[in-house]
């Protein structure tokens, strides 16, 4: 089915922070952007704490809200800047003192507190590398992340200590400090409240270089371990001039980005890019609920909401609608993160009255690069157009399904319509500069002059681009990137599997789940009582991530060199042809 188009009355195309288009992609340039952060040090350095805290707490704006933040029991609390900079300069100053150098890795294991964005902040100020793990992650990913990041301080709660770190502490000789936000602290820890009390509120920020490491954010590939992508300094340049132009962001809005900065998306958009504003950002500390998100938006005034598709489908399948509150400030809604299907963007337009904004990125592009904006028309389904400074490509694939390269060279689709890998040309400040400690993968990410992303795409004929899938096994669950490798190892550990597949089965709401196939070993009968002991095995080891579905499969379909063919296993899910099969092992 074709979608209307939808077009933008003149008022609101006229006070869009991007007007034109055409003229913005030919007029811009990143060193003009940098010039508009005005209040910078001068000189070489540059800290994104200070682009976003610092700057505002030195001027007439510091006693404006930086974060208001709603915990669990609907009280607000806000934080002006002048608090978040003496905070953060607080945490920078206990970094010092525990001897933390500069470059070290900072982990936080936290729910959406307040003492999140000090840490995060406070750890950029001292020079350190932030690294936010998402708090429902289960054990087995906190210790895999944290032994790749060598991290050497967790900030985290008694609670999630208790549960998922006391255990695999010993298994983490990098990990020197554990600080532990609210009740007492453990044995072999700290507790974050007094220490930041007595730690002195003046702090010099290092003087980090653009280029210097700022954040490390752990992602999913189909093999191996996770991948650690690291980003420096000077992608703050990308967080902010992204939020101005795909968000319509304005220092006097009030932001709510509902993804947890445990994802790349709650740190550059959730933390980074309103601050560098100087807008308020809203933290809620509660989860999805329908009725609560209304509360939020209506209550606290919302302007600009960023969120995903998977919530946006369970708001449109709740018995609430919006019209039953009060949401006159709401003035821009976008969403990232997944697919999102053309009846979001209508009922948008059609429940809030205003359509949803699709864009696109990811976690080793640091910043939006693909956005539907505020004064476009939206084609729904449409990913919309790369944002003045970047510039995207789609490039002919092989039978892997990923981009062809030959003698080093890849060739550019650049007819309308056609399906190609999704590839950027590097030079946009929030690029990924590294794998972490994974120089042979990272380089394997580009080709001939591209970032290749492993997602697949066609591009209209008026430079629209659409999302049609990724090009390798990753699932993509809630908004969550999976890793079925990761999923797989973990099942593994059971002593009844002897093998796993994991693949990503499509869901009306969540997008996929995540499924597993498993073969037992000699010895274990595929009873009811095992399927529930092995779901909920998966689930104590990886926490959010773990399967949701579980078969038993004694014929896993093999490759000839004896890898799982997960294609296959999807196919067969889906009842789909097998495609090419001719590297498939033939039993017998
Ligand atoms: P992550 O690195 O976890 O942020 O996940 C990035 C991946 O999410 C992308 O490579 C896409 O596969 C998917 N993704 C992000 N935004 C969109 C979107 N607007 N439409 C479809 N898929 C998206």
């Amino acid at each position: 089915m074709t979608w209307p188009r939808i077009g933008k009355p003149e008022q609101v195309r006229a006070a869009a922070n991007l007007r034109d288009y055409a003229r913005a992609c030919r007029e811009f340039s990143w060193d003009e952007a940098r010039r508009e952060l005005s209040g910078l040090p001068s000189g070489n350095s540059l800290n994104i704490a200070c682009v976003a805290v610092d700057r505002h707490a030195a001027g007439p704006r510091c006693g404006r809200t930086a974060i208001r933040w709603i915990d669990r029991h609907d009280r607000a609390h806000d934080f002006s800047y002048s608090e978040l900079r003496e905070w953060t300069n607080r945490f920078a100053n206990l970094l010092q003192e525990l001897g933390v150098r500069r470059g070290d890795r900072v982990f936080t294991l936290l729910g959406r507190v307040p003492d999140l964005y000090v840490a995060a902040l406070g750890t950029m100020k001292a020079g350190c590398v932030v690294s936010p793990l998402f708090s429902a992650f289960g054990p087995e990913p906190i210790r895999e992340r944290l032994r790749l990041g060598e991290g050497s301080v967790l900030v985290t709660t008694p609670a999630l200590y208790r549960r998922k770190v006391r255990g695999i502490r010993d298994f983490l000789p990098s990990l020197s400090h554990v600080l532990l936000v609210g009740g007492d602290a453990e044995p072999r820890t700290t507790a974050l409240g007094p220490a930041l009390a007595a730690a002195d509120p003046e702090f010099d920020a290092v003087p980090t270089k653009p280029e210097d490491a700022a954040l490390l954010h752990f992602t999913s590939g189909t093999t191996g371990t996770p991948k650690g992508a690291l980003h420096v300094h000077q992608a703050v340049l990308a967080h902010h001039v992204t939020a101005r132009y795909a968000l319509d962001l304005r220092p006097d809005d009030m932001f709510w980005c509902t993804a947890d900065p445990g994802w790349v998306t709650g740190m550059s958009y959730g933390v980074i890019a309103p601050l560098t504003h100087g807008a308020t950002l809203i933290s809620d500390e509660g989860e999805f609920d329908a009725l609560r998100w209304y509360r939020v938006l209506s209550a606290q005034h919302v302007t600009v909401w960023y969120t995903a598709p998977t919530a946006l489908r369970m708001l449109m399948r709740d018995a609430r609608k919006p019209g039953d509150f009060d949401l006159a400030a709401l003035r821009f809604v976008a969403s990232v993160g997944e697919p999102l299907n053309p009846e979001v963007v209508v009922w948008g337009q059609e429940a809030l009255g205003l359509p949803v904004h699709d864009n696109w990125w990811q976690t080793e592009t640091g910043a939006i690069m693909i956005a539907n904006l505020a004064a476009a028309e939206i084609r729904p389904g449409s990913m919309g157009r790369p944002l003045p400074g970047v510039k995207a490509g789609l490039l002919e694939r092989g039978p892997d399904g990923r981009a062809l390269v030959t003698d080093g060279r890849v060739r550019e689709i650049t007819a309308p319509g056609v399906e190609g890998e999704l590839a950027l040309r590097p030079g946009w400040p929030s690029m990924f500069r590294a794998y972490w400690h994974d120089s042979e993968r990272y380089a394997r990410a580009f080709a001939d002059g591209w970032y290749l992303t492993g997602d697949v795409a066609r591009r209209d004929e008026d430079g629209h681009f659409w999302f049609v899938g990724r090009a390798d096994d990753v699932i993509k669950s809630a908004g969550h990137l999976v890793g079925p490798f990761e999923v797989e190892n973990a099942l593994l550990a059971h002593p009844a599997v002897a093998e796993a597949g994991v693949i990503g089965k499509p869901d009306p709401v969540a997008g996929e789940l995540v499924k597993a196939f498993v073969t037992l070993r000699p010895g274990y009968e595929p009873t009811e009582t095992l399927r529930w002991e092995l779901l909920a095995f998966g689930r104590h080891a990886l926490g959010a991530v773990a399967p949701k579905e579980l078969v038993f499969d004694q014929w896993l379909p093999h490759t000839r060199s004896g890898k799982v063919m997960r294609r296959l296993l999807k196919a067969r899910e889906l009842g789909l042809p097998e495609g090419d099969v001719s590297t498939l092992e033939v039993p017998g």
